[in-house]
Protein backbone atom coordinates (compact mmCIF):
# COMPACT_ATOMS: atom_id res chain seq x y z
CA UNK A 1 0.00 0.00 0.00
CA UNK A 2 1.24 3.21 -1.10
CA UNK A 3 0.33 6.73 0.74
CA UNK A 4 1.11 10.14 1.12
CA UNK A 5 3.91 10.38 3.11
CA UNK A 6 4.06 14.28 3.36
CA UNK A 7 0.44 13.95 4.40
CA UNK A 8 1.27 11.66 6.90
CA UNK A 9 3.99 13.67 8.49
CA UNK A 10 1.56 16.52 8.67
CA UNK A 11 -1.06 14.63 10.97
CA UNK A 12 1.98 13.53 13.34
CA UNK A 13 2.95 17.30 13.58
CA UNK A 14 -0.93 18.68 14.33
CA UNK A 15 -0.92 15.90 16.91
CA UNK A 16 -4.49 15.29 18.37
CA UNK A 17 -6.57 11.84 18.53
CA UNK A 18 -5.56 9.45 15.70
CA UNK A 19 -2.08 11.56 14.62
CA UNK A 20 0.30 8.90 15.88
CA UNK A 21 1.72 6.24 12.99
CA UNK A 22 -0.39 3.30 12.95
CA UNK A 23 1.08 -0.16 12.38
CA UNK A 24 -0.24 0.14 9.04
CA UNK A 25 1.67 3.39 8.47
CA UNK A 26 4.97 1.82 9.29
CA UNK A 27 4.69 -1.16 7.14
CA UNK A 28 4.10 1.03 4.00
CA UNK A 29 7.22 3.08 4.67
CA UNK A 30 9.33 0.08 4.65
CA UNK A 31 7.42 -1.33 1.67
CA UNK A 32 7.63 2.11 0.29
CA UNK A 33 9.25 1.66 -3.23
CA UNK A 34 13.03 3.01 -3.55
CA UNK A 35 11.95 5.21 -6.04
CA UNK A 36 10.00 7.22 -3.33
CA UNK A 37 12.85 7.17 -1.08
CA UNK A 38 13.71 10.56 -1.19
CA UNK A 39 9.93 11.49 -0.51
CA UNK A 40 9.91 9.52 2.40
CA UNK A 41 13.22 11.09 3.82
CA UNK A 42 11.62 14.72 3.04
CA UNK A 43 8.49 14.10 4.94
CA UNK A 44 10.15 12.15 8.17
CA UNK A 45 12.68 14.75 8.02
CA UNK A 46 10.27 17.29 8.67
CA UNK A 47 10.03 15.21 12.01
CA UNK A 48 13.57 15.21 12.57
CA UNK A 49 13.76 18.80 12.40
CA UNK A 50 10.62 19.82 14.20
CA UNK A 51 12.16 18.19 17.39
CA UNK A 52 15.82 18.60 17.31
CA UNK A 53 16.42 20.56 14.26
CA UNK A 54 19.58 20.17 12.48
CA UNK A 55 21.88 18.49 15.71
CA UNK A 56 23.40 15.63 16.47
CA UNK A 57 24.13 13.83 19.04
CA UNK A 58 27.47 12.46 19.21
CA UNK A 59 27.58 9.21 21.03
CA UNK A 60 31.30 7.02 21.91
CA UNK A 61 31.61 3.67 23.00
CA UNK A 62 33.69 2.30 25.59
CA UNK A 63 34.24 -1.75 25.68
CA UNK A 64 34.86 -2.30 29.19
CA UNK A 65 35.02 -6.15 28.65
CA UNK A 66 35.09 -7.43 25.61
CA UNK A 67 34.10 -11.12 24.90
CA UNK A 68 34.05 -14.45 27.25
CA UNK A 69 30.06 -14.04 27.28
CA UNK A 70 27.97 -16.91 28.36
CA UNK A 71 25.23 -15.67 25.82
CA UNK A 72 24.56 -16.97 22.75
CA UNK A 73 22.97 -14.12 21.31
CA UNK A 74 23.48 -15.74 16.81
CA UNK A 75 24.72 -12.15 16.13
CA UNK A 76 27.44 -11.17 18.45
CA UNK A 77 30.95 -11.99 18.47
CA UNK A 78 31.45 -12.18 21.73
CA UNK A 79 28.95 -14.84 22.01
CA UNK A 80 29.51 -18.21 23.57
CA UNK A 81 30.79 -20.40 20.60
CA UNK A 82 31.71 -17.28 18.71
CA UNK A 83 34.92 -17.71 16.65
CA UNK A 84 35.29 -14.16 15.25
CA UNK A 85 38.66 -13.01 16.39
CA UNK A 86 37.74 -10.44 18.41
CA UNK A 87 39.74 -8.35 21.46
CA UNK A 88 39.49 -10.42 24.44
CA UNK A 89 40.00 -8.89 27.54
CA UNK A 90 38.38 -8.34 31.17
CA UNK A 91 37.39 -5.33 32.72
CA UNK A 92 39.42 -2.08 32.30
CA UNK A 93 40.82 -0.27 34.94
CA UNK A 94 39.31 2.95 35.87
CA UNK A 95 42.56 4.30 34.23
CA UNK A 96 42.16 3.43 31.00
CA UNK A 97 38.51 3.72 31.09
CA UNK A 98 38.68 7.94 31.43
CA UNK A 99 41.76 7.88 29.13
CA UNK A 100 39.71 6.15 26.01
CA UNK A 101 36.05 7.68 27.10
CA UNK A 102 38.50 11.72 27.25
CA UNK A 103 39.43 10.31 23.69
CA UNK A 104 35.87 10.20 22.53
CA UNK A 105 34.44 13.79 24.36
CA UNK A 106 37.69 15.24 22.91
CA UNK A 107 35.98 13.77 19.56
CA UNK A 108 32.96 15.58 20.31
CA UNK A 109 30.86 13.13 21.90
CA UNK A 110 28.77 14.11 24.45
CA UNK A 111 28.00 10.72 25.98
CA UNK A 112 30.02 8.24 27.05
CA UNK A 113 27.99 4.78 26.83
CA UNK A 114 30.17 1.97 28.82
CA UNK A 115 29.44 -1.57 27.56
CA UNK A 116 30.70 -4.78 29.05
CA UNK A 117 29.89 -8.22 27.84
CA UNK A 118 27.97 -11.55 29.50
CA UNK A 119 24.80 -12.14 31.02
CA UNK A 120 24.79 -9.11 33.54
CA UNK A 121 26.94 -7.46 36.25
CA UNK A 122 28.12 -8.52 39.57
CA UNK A 123 27.81 -6.34 42.34
CA UNK A 124 31.51 -6.17 42.56
CA UNK A 125 31.44 -5.07 38.47
CA UNK A 126 28.74 -2.28 39.62
CA UNK A 127 31.20 -1.12 41.97
CA UNK A 128 33.93 -0.68 39.26
CA UNK A 129 31.41 0.83 36.96
CA UNK A 130 30.63 3.22 39.74
CA UNK A 131 34.37 4.03 40.46
CA UNK A 132 34.34 4.99 36.38
CA UNK A 133 31.28 6.85 36.55
CA UNK A 134 32.12 8.78 39.29
CA UNK A 135 35.86 9.71 37.98
CA UNK A 136 34.60 10.38 34.66
CA UNK A 137 31.65 12.81 36.42
CA UNK A 138 35.06 14.84 38.16
CA UNK A 139 36.98 15.12 34.92
CA UNK A 140 34.26 16.10 32.52
CA UNK A 141 32.11 18.22 33.45
CA UNK A 142 28.87 17.77 31.80
CA UNK A 143 29.26 14.25 30.27
CA UNK A 144 26.64 12.00 29.93
CA UNK A 145 26.84 8.85 31.14
CA UNK A 146 24.85 5.55 29.50
CA UNK A 147 25.59 1.97 30.97
CA UNK A 148 25.04 -1.03 29.13
CA UNK A 149 26.32 -4.17 31.67
CA UNK A 150 23.58 -6.86 30.77
CA UNK A 151 20.47 -7.93 32.79
CA UNK A 152 19.98 -6.08 36.42
CA UNK A 153 19.51 -7.91 39.72
CA UNK A 154 17.77 -6.01 42.55
CA UNK A 155 19.35 -2.71 43.69
CA UNK A 156 21.75 -2.35 40.57
CA UNK A 157 20.06 0.24 38.75
CA UNK A 158 19.79 2.10 42.28
CA UNK A 159 23.09 2.06 42.37
CA UNK A 160 23.81 3.14 38.86
CA UNK A 161 21.44 6.05 39.52
CA UNK A 162 23.12 7.17 42.83
CA UNK A 163 26.86 7.24 41.14
CA UNK A 164 25.22 9.23 38.69
CA UNK A 165 25.06 7.25 35.71
CA UNK A 166 22.72 9.33 33.09
CA UNK A 167 21.21 6.39 31.13
CA UNK A 168 20.90 2.38 30.56
CA UNK A 169 20.86 0.37 27.40
CA UNK A 170 19.27 -2.67 27.12
CA UNK A 171 18.37 -3.32 23.52
CA UNK A 172 15.10 -5.92 22.83
CA UNK A 173 16.85 -6.15 19.76
CA UNK A 174 13.78 -7.83 17.94
CA UNK A 175 10.30 -8.53 17.82
CA UNK A 176 9.26 -10.78 20.72
CA UNK A 177 7.64 -13.37 18.55
CA UNK A 178 11.57 -13.55 16.85
CA UNK A 179 13.13 -13.36 19.86
CA UNK A 180 14.04 -17.16 20.65
CA UNK A 181 15.11 -17.45 17.17
CA UNK A 182 18.04 -15.67 18.00
CA UNK A 183 18.72 -16.49 21.41
CA UNK A 184 18.25 -18.88 23.90
CA UNK A 185 20.01 -18.37 27.04
CA UNK A 186 17.56 -15.45 27.84
CA UNK A 187 13.89 -14.24 27.28
CA UNK A 188 12.52 -11.55 25.84
CA UNK A 189 10.84 -11.13 29.10
CA UNK A 190 13.75 -10.96 30.96
CA UNK A 191 15.36 -7.62 28.83
CA UNK A 192 11.52 -5.90 29.30
CA UNK A 193 12.41 -6.72 33.09
CA UNK A 194 15.57 -4.65 33.05
CA UNK A 195 14.64 -2.31 30.78
CA UNK A 196 11.87 -1.73 33.70
CA UNK A 197 14.40 -1.93 36.20
CA UNK A 198 16.24 0.96 34.62
CA UNK A 199 13.14 3.04 34.40
CA UNK A 200 12.34 2.52 37.91
CA UNK A 201 15.43 3.76 39.20
CA UNK A 202 14.91 6.60 37.20
CA UNK A 203 17.76 6.07 34.40
CA UNK A 204 17.10 7.31 31.12
CA UNK A 205 15.90 4.02 28.90
CA UNK A 206 17.90 3.03 25.46
CA UNK A 207 16.90 0.09 23.93
CA UNK A 208 17.02 -0.58 20.01
CA UNK A 209 16.82 -3.02 17.65
CA UNK A 210 19.11 -4.57 15.40
CA UNK A 211 17.73 -5.22 11.80
CA UNK A 212 18.59 -7.74 9.61
CA UNK A 213 18.33 -10.96 11.80
CA UNK A 214 15.52 -13.17 9.55
CA UNK A 215 12.69 -10.85 10.85
CA UNK A 216 9.63 -10.25 8.89
CA UNK A 217 8.54 -6.54 7.85
CA UNK A 218 5.56 -7.00 10.37
CA UNK A 219 8.11 -8.58 13.12
CA UNK A 220 10.43 -4.92 12.59
CA UNK A 221 7.03 -2.82 13.11
CA UNK A 222 6.24 -5.35 15.86
CA UNK A 223 9.59 -4.02 17.59
CA UNK A 224 9.29 -0.98 17.01
CA UNK A 225 5.95 -0.37 18.60
CA UNK A 226 7.07 -2.49 21.28
CA UNK A 227 10.13 -0.09 21.48
CA UNK A 228 7.32 2.89 21.44
CA UNK A 229 5.18 1.30 23.96
CA UNK A 230 8.46 1.10 26.83
CA UNK A 231 8.77 4.92 26.23
CA UNK A 232 12.64 4.69 25.51
CA UNK A 233 14.42 8.01 25.45
CA UNK A 234 16.51 6.86 22.70
CA UNK A 235 16.24 4.34 20.22
CA UNK A 236 19.83 2.66 18.95
CA UNK A 237 19.00 0.83 15.20
CA UNK A 238 21.75 -1.53 14.26
CA UNK A 239 21.98 -3.56 10.88
CA UNK A 240 23.38 -6.94 11.41
CA UNK A 241 27.30 -6.76 10.69
CA UNK A 242 27.62 -10.97 9.88
CA UNK A 243 30.67 -11.37 11.31
CA UNK A 244 32.87 -14.41 10.20
CA UNK A 245 32.69 -17.45 13.30
CA UNK A 246 29.57 -16.55 13.81
CA UNK A 247 25.95 -18.02 13.37
CA UNK A 248 25.18 -15.15 11.21
CA UNK A 249 28.48 -14.76 9.07
CA UNK A 250 27.09 -15.00 5.75
CA UNK A 251 23.52 -13.20 6.28
CA UNK A 252 23.06 -10.19 4.17
CA UNK A 253 19.30 -9.08 3.94
CA UNK A 254 19.68 -5.31 3.73
CA UNK A 255 20.12 -2.76 1.27
CA UNK A 256 21.28 0.99 1.93
CA UNK A 257 17.88 1.69 0.72
CA UNK A 258 15.94 -0.67 3.15
CA UNK A 259 18.25 0.50 6.09
CA UNK A 260 16.99 4.55 5.79
CA UNK A 261 13.86 2.54 5.25
CA UNK A 262 14.05 1.27 8.58
CA UNK A 263 15.01 4.20 10.02
CA UNK A 264 12.65 6.66 8.57
CA UNK A 265 9.73 4.12 9.89
CA UNK A 266 11.30 4.50 13.31
CA UNK A 267 10.70 8.51 13.28
CA UNK A 268 7.45 8.16 11.90
CA UNK A 269 6.83 6.01 14.69
CA UNK A 270 8.92 7.52 17.61
CA UNK A 271 9.06 11.23 16.33
CA UNK A 272 10.33 12.69 19.55
CA UNK A 273 12.90 10.05 20.19
CA UNK A 274 16.88 10.08 19.73
CA UNK A 275 16.89 7.92 17.01
CA UNK A 276 20.64 6.56 16.43
CA UNK A 277 22.14 5.01 13.98
CA UNK A 278 24.02 2.39 15.82
CA UNK A 279 26.38 -0.78 14.62
CA UNK A 280 26.61 -1.63 11.01
CA UNK A 281 26.36 2.19 9.95
CA UNK A 282 28.80 2.06 7.29
CA UNK A 283 28.40 -1.47 6.07
CA UNK A 284 25.21 -0.94 5.00
CA UNK A 285 24.01 2.15 4.44
CA UNK A 286 27.26 3.07 3.25
CA UNK A 287 26.95 6.21 0.27
CA UNK A 288 23.27 6.85 2.16
CA UNK A 289 24.69 7.67 5.90
CA UNK A 290 24.17 11.37 5.78
CA UNK A 291 20.96 10.51 4.01
CA UNK A 292 19.94 8.84 6.91
CA UNK A 293 21.08 11.39 9.16
CA UNK A 294 17.92 13.87 7.86
CA UNK A 295 15.88 11.58 9.64
CA UNK A 296 18.18 10.08 12.31
CA UNK A 297 19.98 12.36 14.88
CA UNK A 298 22.54 10.64 16.35
CA UNK A 299 25.54 8.05 15.44
CA UNK A 300 28.46 6.55 17.88
CA UNK A 301 31.69 8.16 16.85
CA UNK A 302 34.71 5.95 15.88
CA UNK A 303 34.82 2.22 16.50
CA UNK A 304 32.18 0.31 17.58
CA UNK A 305 32.52 -2.60 20.67
CA UNK A 306 34.48 -5.05 18.61
CA UNK A 307 34.77 -3.69 14.91
CA UNK A 308 36.01 -0.53 13.24
CA UNK A 309 34.01 1.73 12.47
CA UNK A 310 35.06 4.38 9.69
CA UNK A 311 37.48 7.17 10.28
CA UNK A 312 36.40 10.02 13.26
CA UNK A 313 37.52 12.29 10.82
CA UNK A 314 35.39 11.07 8.02
CA UNK A 315 32.33 11.10 11.04
CA UNK A 316 32.82 14.32 11.07
CA UNK A 317 33.26 15.81 7.64
CA UNK A 318 30.36 13.98 6.88
CA UNK A 319 28.05 15.95 9.25
CA UNK A 320 29.69 19.38 8.56
CA UNK A 321 29.60 18.49 4.53
CA UNK A 322 25.79 17.91 5.15
CA UNK A 323 25.12 21.18 6.80
CA UNK A 324 24.27 19.38 10.22
CA UNK A 325 25.77 20.49 13.74
CA UNK A 326 27.08 18.42 17.00
CA UNK A 327 24.60 18.67 19.49
CA UNK A 328 26.77 20.93 22.08
CA UNK A 329 28.78 22.65 20.15
CA UNK A 330 28.69 26.08 18.70
CA UNK A 331 29.63 26.47 15.34
CA UNK A 332 32.93 27.69 16.82
CA UNK A 333 33.87 24.63 18.48
CA UNK A 334 32.96 22.00 15.67
CA UNK A 335 35.00 24.29 13.36
CA UNK A 336 38.03 24.06 15.52
CA UNK A 337 36.98 20.33 16.54
CA UNK A 338 37.07 19.56 12.53
CA UNK A 339 40.51 21.62 12.38
CA UNK A 340 42.48 19.58 15.13
CA UNK A 341 41.76 16.40 13.76
CA UNK A 342 42.61 17.56 9.96
CA UNK A 343 46.09 18.36 11.60
CA UNK A 344 46.01 15.45 13.59
CA UNK A 345 45.64 13.70 10.09
CA UNK A 346 48.21 15.55 8.61
CA UNK A 347 50.72 15.00 11.03
CA UNK A 348 50.05 11.09 11.09
CA UNK A 349 50.20 11.17 7.27
CA UNK A 350 53.88 12.95 7.30
CA UNK A 351 54.96 10.46 10.02
CA UNK A 352 53.46 7.28 7.97
CA UNK A 353 55.28 8.35 4.52
CA UNK A 354 58.41 8.50 6.74
CA UNK A 355 57.57 5.20 8.37
CA UNK A 356 56.87 3.84 4.10
CA UNK A 357 60.78 5.54 3.34
CA UNK A 358 62.62 3.72 6.66
CA UNK A 359 60.00 0.52 6.68
CA UNK A 360 59.86 1.20 10.43
CA UNK A 361 56.45 0.32 12.12
CA UNK A 362 54.87 2.98 13.78
CA UNK A 363 52.74 1.54 16.03
CA UNK A 364 50.93 4.97 17.53
CA UNK A 365 51.31 8.34 16.53
CA UNK A 366 48.40 10.26 15.94
CA UNK A 367 46.52 6.63 16.32
CA UNK A 368 43.41 5.87 14.19
CA UNK A 369 46.06 4.51 11.15
CA UNK A 370 46.58 6.79 8.18
CA UNK A 371 44.86 4.43 5.47
CA UNK A 372 47.44 5.31 3.25
CA UNK A 373 48.80 2.12 2.49
CA UNK A 374 52.25 3.23 3.09
CA UNK A 375 53.00 -0.41 4.12
CA UNK A 376 55.00 0.13 6.71
CA UNK A 377 52.65 0.80 9.51
CA UNK A 378 51.22 -1.38 12.13
CA UNK A 379 48.32 0.66 12.66
CA UNK A 380 47.15 1.07 8.86
CA UNK A 381 43.77 0.58 8.56
CA UNK A 382 42.76 -2.91 7.21
CA UNK A 383 40.99 -2.94 4.32
CA UNK A 384 37.03 -3.84 4.37
CA UNK A 385 37.06 -7.39 2.42
CA UNK A 386 34.07 -8.05 0.59
CA UNK A 387 32.37 -5.83 3.08
CA UNK A 388 32.88 -7.55 5.96
CA UNK A 389 32.90 -6.24 9.53
CA UNK A 390 36.85 -5.05 10.01
CA UNK A 391 37.89 -6.57 13.79
CA UNK A 392 38.62 -3.66 16.38
CA UNK A 393 42.19 -3.79 16.82
CA UNK A 394 42.82 -0.24 18.82
CA UNK A 395 41.59 2.01 20.96
CA UNK A 396 40.11 0.00 24.35
CA UNK A 397 42.20 -3.08 25.37
CA UNK A 398 44.89 -2.30 22.81
CA UNK A 399 48.07 -0.32 23.64
CA UNK A 400 47.08 2.09 19.97
CA UNK A 401 45.13 5.27 20.35
CA UNK A 402 41.42 5.21 19.72
CA UNK A 403 39.27 6.17 16.75
CA UNK A 404 37.93 8.96 18.21
S1 LIG B 1 24.81 -9.36 23.06
FE1 LIG B 1 25.62 -9.14 25.15
S2 LIG B 1 24.70 -10.86 26.26
FE2 LIG B 1 24.48 -11.35 24.09
S3 LIG B 1 26.30 -12.57 23.61
FE3 LIG B 1 26.79 -10.43 23.12
S4 LIG B 1 27.81 -9.65 24.95
FE4 LIG B 1 26.72 -11.53 25.53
Amino acid sequence: MSIDFNALATRILDGGPDSEATEADALAVLQAPDLELMFLVAAAGRLRRQHFGNTVKVNYLVNLKSGLCPENCNYCSQAVGSEAPILKYSYLSKEETLEQAGAGLRGGATRVCMVSSGRGPSNRDIDKVVEMTEALKDEYEGVEVCACLGLLKDGQAERLKDAGVDAYNHNINTAESHHDNIVQTHTYEDRIDTIGRAKSAGLSPCSGLIAGLGETDEQLVEALFALKALDTDSIPVNFLMPFDGTPYENTWELSPTRCVKILTMARFVCPDKEIRIAGGRELHLRTLQATALHVANSIFLGDYLTSEGQDALADLHMLRDNGFSILGLDDAGFAELIATHELNAANAATVHRSHAVSTTPCGSSAGTGCGDGCGGCSIAQAPAEDNKPVIRARGAGTEVAANA
